[in-house]
């Protein structure tokens, strides 16, 4: 079984310390080993970032674009190879690791723009012959650690607009499927990376607990769940540095009895049991407003969840893969359970699912509750798994005052036909990313991703605008060359009063 080391200073580094095995989880069964980095290899790839970035952040943004421009051709040149490396390693299906290998590529592209969005700002006469003006240096060295979920865009959620910026970057993947991180760091240096810009460290809190207490690390950027996340705040920010913690979700669509309900009930679909559910923005409870939407929906949904087409992702077609590990698997059962004994009326029951030819695989099938209430853990806590609960509410104030009363605030969104009901919704609610017939609205690479409340800890979002923000420091100059007159001592605070 071949075992994956680390990639720093622009070479993959073998490692013989401690091991981890990486499974595919359609079969159940190890595919390969990863190395768990010690604190002296993470202490070694910090030192090969801090040796690259006098010349990186010298280095014109053009000619870091360029870079990007090359890496961006070579991302889509060796999709397949990476796609392929998902699945095998998450075990979503192929067409749906596609899609998040292309949402990753996309912000590569708006990274490509560095050299308009490092442009500064400029005020000209801001006092007699005084000119102002503010510059967004890069920080040095900064890190990044990801969750399993999406092994190729999150990471891309962060780096190339860190490098893009004039930083180096330490990528810290999930244990659970590293490769892809592995294939990202090899095509960037193909691509003109210069060593020590970016580099990957394989491992779990022995490596995480080095990156947040490195004084050479200035930032940390993480997206994984609510505990973790804000240990990571906590600890970064108490060792002085710059830290955004994306954390968990509970996602609440709002179904309206206007909807067009075909199109809403399609579009939950997809959002709740795409990705077996392991998404941070996938739908997990629907409010319906009203007994008798509620009552269509069930109708409509229960053949559509007993129908899903489950089964190892690289068969091209599918709806759902595998989740995770067994661990995970059996986590997500128990909460099922849970929501039995809890008096949830179980209308789809996904526990006993059997998938031909991937007997040890870690699955389940689609489960869907109904008449599920605020009060049970399987509505408050995040299941992460293909577990759609239905709340039922009688209106809209009532579902906004559901939603702003839990403690997550990732992405919501409401189905309805009505413009007033939109606005008031998408005004009112207390979630940092909102839908409008949009059931997973994941911002663009040009706009910035975060959530409320628990979901986010830190002030800027990830990617987009706010990444230029974090992943730069502003300094302000003021500028006055003095004419040939002599002037006297001010000693008045100076203005243009
Ligand atoms: P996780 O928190 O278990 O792991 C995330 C990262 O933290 C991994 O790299 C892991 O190695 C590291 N880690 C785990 N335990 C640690 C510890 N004790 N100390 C230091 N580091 C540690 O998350 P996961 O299971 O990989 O991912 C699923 C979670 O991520 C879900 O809660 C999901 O909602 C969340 N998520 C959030 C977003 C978002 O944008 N808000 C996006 C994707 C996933």
């Amino acid at each position: 079984m071949n075992t994956i080391g680390h990639y720093i200073n622009g070479q993959t580094l073998a490692d013989s310390g401690r091991l981890q095995p990486v499974f595919n989880p359609a079969l159940g069964e190890p595919v390969r080993q990863v190395a768990m980095a010690s604190r002296a290899t993470v202490e070694q790839a910090i030192a090969s970032a801090e040796a690259a970035f006098p010349a990186w952040r010298k280095t014109p943004p053009l000619k870091r674009a360029r870079i990007l421009f090359a890496y961006k051709a070579l991302l889509d040149k060796h999709a397949d190879r990476i796609v392929a490396a998902i699945v095998e390693e998450h075990g979503k299906v192929w067409e749906d690791a596609h899609g998040e290998l292309q949402r990753g590529i996309e912000v590569v592209e708006y990274a490509c723009g560095a050299p308009e969005f490092l442009k500064g700002e400029h005020s000209r006469d801001v006092g007699p012959e005084i000119d102002s003006w503010s510059e967004f240096p890069p920080l040095g060295v900064v890190a990044g650690i990801t969750p399993f979920n999406f092994p190729s865009m999150v990471p891309m959620w962060m780096f190339p607009m860190a490098i893009a910026c004039g930083n180096c970057f330490i990528l810290k993947p999930s244990e659970k499927d590293p490769s892809a991180a592995m294939i990202l760091a090899e095509l960037l240096t193909e691509a003109g990376l210069p060593p020590g810009v970016f580099n990957v460290v394989n491992g779990d809190k022995e490596a995480v607990d080095t990156l947040l207490t490195d004084a050479r690390v200035k930032a940390v950027s993480f997206v994984g769940s609510t505990p973790i996340a804000e240990y990571i705040y906590a600890t970064g920010t108490a060792h002085g540095k710059r830290v955004q913690a994306l954390g968990g979700a509970k996602n609440h669509a709002v179904l309206m009895p206007d909807a067009d309900l075909e199109n809403a009930v399609n579009a939950i679909m997809g959002a709740a049991y795409g990705s077996c559910g392991e998404r941070c923005m996938a739908i997990s409870v629907v409010v319906a407003v009203g007994d008798q939407v509620a009552d269509e929906l069930v109708k409509r949904l229960k053949p559509k969840v007993e129908a899903l087409a489950i089964g190892n992702g690289q068969t091209r077609g599918l709806d759902m893969g595998p989740l995770i590990t067994g661990v995970h698997r059996d986590k997500v059962k128990s909460y099922i359970d849970l929501g039995a004994e809890e008096g949830a009326e179980l209308v789809v029951d996904g526990r006993t699912l059997k998938v031909p030819g991937c007997e040890n695989g870690f699955f389940l099938g689609g489960t869907l509750f109904d008449h599920v209430k605020p009060g049970m853990r399987v509505y408050k806590e995040e299941i992460f798994g293909p577990v759609l609960a239905i709340v039922r509410v009688a209106s809209l104030d009532e579902a906004i005052a559901l939603i702003d009363a839990h403690e997550f605030g990732n992405g919501t969104c409401v189905f309805t036909r009505d413009g007033a009901v939109a606005r008031h919704f998408t005004d009112s609610v207390q979630v940092g990313m909102v839908g409008v017939n949009v059931p997973l609205p994941v911002p663009v690479a040009c706009q910035s991703f975060g959530g409320w409340k628990r979901s986010l800890f830190g002030d800027l979002y990830a990617y987009g605008p706010d990444a230029v923000r974090f992943y730069t420091r502003r300094k302000t100059l003021t500028q006055r060359w003095p004419s040939a007159s002599i002037e006297k001592a001010q000693f008045a605070f100076p203005s243009n009063g």
